[in-house]
């Protein structure tokens, strides 16, 4: 039986075709841009931190040899919220991950620090106590996971003699304001991490 052709009732409006490219262009972006970040506060980072191994930042130190000085008390009723790792003046002090060095401070505390700001835009990491930079270090200089960017000391409040790197972590309440976080244990990340440099990359 000849079926008559039946008119297309809802044609496209060209205006409508627009404006669904357009929310088919920007809603998967949009929605990527507030995943990435809420996504990666909702999972754990310390797990995210342990499962990428990173460096332990002074050369020669094994997981084994690390403490957990996290929550050792410090003067004036603060907490430490970071590790110690002690090792031998002018011992390298090695990038723990790829980054980039966000700021050079020299301050009472921490003596001469460094603060480097790690690929994934929320994670910071501190040294301090250095007793000087390497050579070529600069802010807004990229460091790749193993540069040396400076070395063991006792700058800042450390007892004269007691050299050692003090390392935190850190992962920012916001990407925009790198001086804002919230500590989490590098023991933690580091206790499992391969102890030496790994050849070859990641
Ligand atoms: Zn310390």
């Amino acid at each position: 039986m000849y079926q008559p052709h039946t008119p297309r009732r809802h044609r496209w409006h060209p205006l409508a075709v627009v404006v669904a490219l357009l929310l088919a262009l920007v809603a998967p972006a949009a929605a990527q841009g507030t995943h990435t970040f809420a996504s990666a506060i909702a999972a754990d980072p310390t797990d995210e931190l342990r499962a990428r191994h990173l460096l332990i930042p002074v050369e020669g130190i094994t997981a084994a040899q690390l403490r957990d000085t996290y929550s050792s008390a410090r003067s004036g009723g603060r907490a430490h919220d970071a590790i110690d790792i002690h090792a031998p003046r002018g011992t390298p002090v090695r990038a723990t991950a790829d980054g980039t060095i966000r700021k050079l401070h020299s301050g009472e505390r921490g003596g001469l620090s460094l603060y480097q700001m790690d690929d994934d835009g929320r994670t910071r990491f501190y040294y301090a106590h250095l007793d000087q930079y390497a050579e070529g270090v600069a802010e807004g200089r990229r460091v790749r996971r193993g540069d040396v960017i400076g070395y063991v000391g006792d700058t800042g409040n450390a007892q004269p003699g007691d050299y050692h790197l003090h390392f935190s972590i850190a992962i920012l309440d916001h990407p925009s304001r790198w001086w804002e976080g919230t500590n989490l244990n590098p023991y933690d990340v580091l206790a499992r991490a391969p102890s030496r440099l790994a050849h070859g990359g990641q």
